[in-house]
């Protein structure tokens, strides 16, 4: 037995939560304070100390690389391996369930998931078939209300169109979507909560089973669990059961996916016998970075409140850049990389975020360029690659047929002569007898199918065949292997001209690696090739197939939560970027927004950087803005503002409406993104430039007036 291990490096209130009594328990806390840390130590403590089996546990975190984390940190812990110990993802978990009672879940043995981008596909493709107009019925909208009901736990027959019928309407395609679903064996990731869900609730004796396995059950990131989830996790403690749950409501950032931080309140009512214990100390950041969160943090209004302090040194202050558009932006951030770099710090120990994903593509490009490594977690990444999408579909319909996301994905690629038309007569033909594309498929092609169309669908179903036959007890990159080739999938990308081609080429090979080194999870029972299937589409961004090389990590401040960095910036930070638009005229939006800003501060151990550029250009368009709202909350006194260093003439990328190109007033040194101060309007940008000499004017967004023209020579601005 190792207390000592377990119990050092904690601090009071620490240790009171990891040694506690079986008692439900609530650890709320600020960023960085060691929630995490309680978690890992209460398991192992759990194990060592109190005797229970890892099997006893069921610990939850919020994305595989955490749980991953976590389980390594248990382990090394408690110097041995703890195979049996489930721990994962609510996804992760209840597909988990799900795999090992399909029968009793109402699905068939080889299920598949799809993500988001299937699910979507799956959407249109259902429109199309129904005939309805998808310009009325916008797909995405669709899509977000069916995962809307199965967060909230409701079925289409739980719902009511209040007499509104464009909402009977959406509960009809709800239905046809899930009719859609259940003949193909697909499950969506709202889907694999709420059926896990009923599962326990409609079988007595498995719940009984799992209530009596799994009396201690471990929670982080709980500010963040949407209705079906807790629901989840309510019906599994049942009256016995022992919730050990970890949490802060300053960082609950997915309200928008469902998350309810109320569910803190409902806990504390669901277990009256309820410990809280709160934690005050940061361990994380230095003095500077933790003050200007708590200074951001302290303009919610809607916040349970605490104190958080360090006895950290003050460290250096925070650093903000006025870049003058987004790559001089970029260049900066890439500019400060090669300086940390060059200091013989590790890559991966700095990390660029932004709020939106489109962001990273500018930052891409630069890092490319200026040749350092790195990784994007989100975004487009490895397994929602298009190339690597045909492999798994290939993959997929060789251990389940009836899968027809897959089918439709590669029936036709590479092009093998079957046409939109013949897979239309497919559709109607499964659509009318209520079967799979693959039966649909063999059904036509000796039937209603002319000669040359009818050879090609064959032709398909037997290398479909054929391969399946071929992988049959193959080792997982064996079958990846064989696949990717028996496809025709390498011949096809190597004839597509360019980069392009050789890049998806490579994709495909990394695809090989990626099989190789997939590491099944020890708790789990399916095979490895559905499981690294499953894994695929769960988790997508995991296996990017540079994982092991030190590189820089970009993420949006979503993915960013929970992780600690030496080195961060903070970049486009700009109204309307960030705070983002949609949210600046919501209060409690807003707050939302700010609770995200103070988990991107948090990241930061050492050193912070904030930048935000006077111009952006993102997809497609150009934006003037102003710097985020955010930034203004943070005490001056934490920040250092940086120059330019030298003040390079800008190519003019006027707008449209101006009329001529010439420089006005450039002696007087106005420019695009120029910021002014005028006597009655205040502070403000500079958007445009028209004319010269006298003549010339400018139009100003103002940040309080708004955007207004005015001619130079009478406006008396001053530059900034
Ligand atoms: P977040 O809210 O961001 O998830 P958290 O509360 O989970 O943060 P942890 O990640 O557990 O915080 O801990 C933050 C950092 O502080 C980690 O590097 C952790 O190792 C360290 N830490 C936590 N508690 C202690 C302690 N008692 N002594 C030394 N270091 C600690
Ligand atoms: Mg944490």
């Amino acid at each position: 037995m190792d207390v000592t291990r377990i119990l050092e490096s904690l601090n009071d209130a620490q240790r009171q939560a990891v040694t506690a009594p079986a008692v439900p328990m609530l650890v709320i806390a600020g960023a960085g304070s060691g929630k995490t840390r309680v978690l890992v130590h209460r398991a192992a403590w759990l194990i060592d100390v109190e005797g229970l089996s890892p099997q006893s546990l069921l610990a939850v975190t919020f994305t595989n690389k955490a749980a991953a984390e976590m389980r390594g940190r248990i382990e090394s812990l408690l110097g041995m391996p703890v195979n049996h110990l489930w721990i994962g993802t609510f996804h992760g978990l209840a597909h988990r369930l799900l795999r090992r009672h399909w029968r009793e879940a109402g699905l068939p043995q080889n299920f598949q998931i799809i993500d988001s981008d299937d699910q979507l596909r799956l959407i249109k493709r259902l429109l199309k078939n129904l005939e309805i107009d998808d310009g009325r019925w916008v797909p995405r909208e669709i899509q977000y209300f069916i995962n809307a009901q199965k967060d909230e736990g409701l079925r289409p027959q739980h719902l009511d169109d209040e007499g509104d019928p464009s909402r009977r309407q959406m509960i009809a395609l709800y239905k046809s979507y899930e009719e859609v679903c259940e003949r193909g064996g697909l499950v969506d990731f709202a889907e694999l909560l709420l059926r896990a869900h009923e599962l326990w609730r409609d079988n007595a004796e498995l719940l009984h089973h799992y209530r009596r396995r799994f009396r201690h059950l471990l929670v982080d990131e709980f500010q963040d669990t949407n209705a079906i989830q807790y629901a989840w996790l309510r019906l599994l403690a049942g009256n016995d059961g022992v919730p050990f749950v970890v949490g802060d409501d300053d960082q609950s950032i997915y309200r928008w996916r469902g998350a309810r931080v109320e569910h803190i309140h409902q806990f504390q009512k669901d277990f009256p016998k309820t410990s809280i214990v709160k934690l005050e100390q940061n361990y994380r950041s230095t003095a500077t970075i933790l003050n200007a969160a708590n200074a951001v943090i302290a303009n919610n209004n809607s916040r349970m409140g605490k104190n958080l302090w360090t006895d950290g040194a003050e460290g250096e202050s925070i650093k903000v850049y006025a870049a003058y558009n987004e790559r001089d932006e970029s260049d900066f951030v890439i500019g400060r990389l090669r300086d940390w770099i060059d200091q013989g710090n590790l890559r991966a120990d700095a990390a660029v975020l932004y709020r939106s994903n489109a962001q990273s593509r500018v930052l891409e490009e630069g890092l490319i360029n200026a040749r350092i490594p790195y990784r994007v977690y989100g975004g487009l990444r490895f397994f929602e690659r298009a190339e690597i999408k045909d492999a798994l579909a290939y993959l997929r319909l060789i251990s389940h047929r009836d899968d027809d996301s897959s089918f439709e994905r590669i029936v036709n690629r590479p092009t093998r002569g079957i046409g939109a038309r013949t897979v239309e007569i497919m559709r109607a033909y499964a659509r009318a007898n209520s079967c799979p594309m693959w039966r649909a498929a063999g059904a036509i092609a000796s039937d209603a199918l002319n000669g040359r169309a009818a050879n090609a669908v064959l032709a398909f179903l037997n290398l479909i065949e054929k391969m399946a036959r071929d992988v049959a007890g193959l080792d997982l990159q064996e079958q990846v292997d064989h696949v990717i080739y028996a496809s025709g999938l390498v011949d096809f990308f190597k004839k597509e001209k360019g980069e392009k081609g050789e890049t998806r080429v490579e994709n495909l090979l990394e695809l090989v690696s990626a099989a190789k080194s997939f590491e099944p999870d020890p708790a789990e029972e399916m095979s490895k090739l559905d499981e690294f299937l499953s894994h695929a589409a769960l988790e997508a961004g995991e296996g990017q197939a540079d994982a092991w090389e030190d590189c820089v990590q970009l993420m949006t401040m979503h993915s960013a939560k929970g992780l600690e960095f030496p080195l961060v910036f903070l970049t486009g930070m700009e109204d309307g970027l960030f705070p983002h638009q949609r949210s600046i005229a919501d209060p409690s939006g807003l707050e939302e927004e700010r609770r995200l800003c103070y988990v991107g501060i948090t990241r930061a151990k050492q050193t912070l950087y904030v930048t935000y550029a006077e111009q952006r250009r993102l997809h497609g368009m150009d934006n003037f803005s102003q710097p985020s709202r955010f930034i203004s909350e943070i005490p001056a006194a934490h920040i250092e503002e940086i120059r330019p260093r030298v003040q390079v003439s800008r190519p003019m990328r006027a707008p449209a409406r101006s009329a001529t190109s010439a420089l006005p007033a450039a002696e007087m040194g106005v420019r695009l993104g120029q910021r002014v101060r005028h006597g009655k309007f205040g502070d403000g940008v500079i958007l445009n430039c028209e004319g010269q000499g006298a003549h010339a004017r400018v139009e100003v967004n103002f940040e309080t007036a708004g955007t207004k023209w005015l001619v130079l020579s009478y406006a008396n601005l001053d530059l900034m």
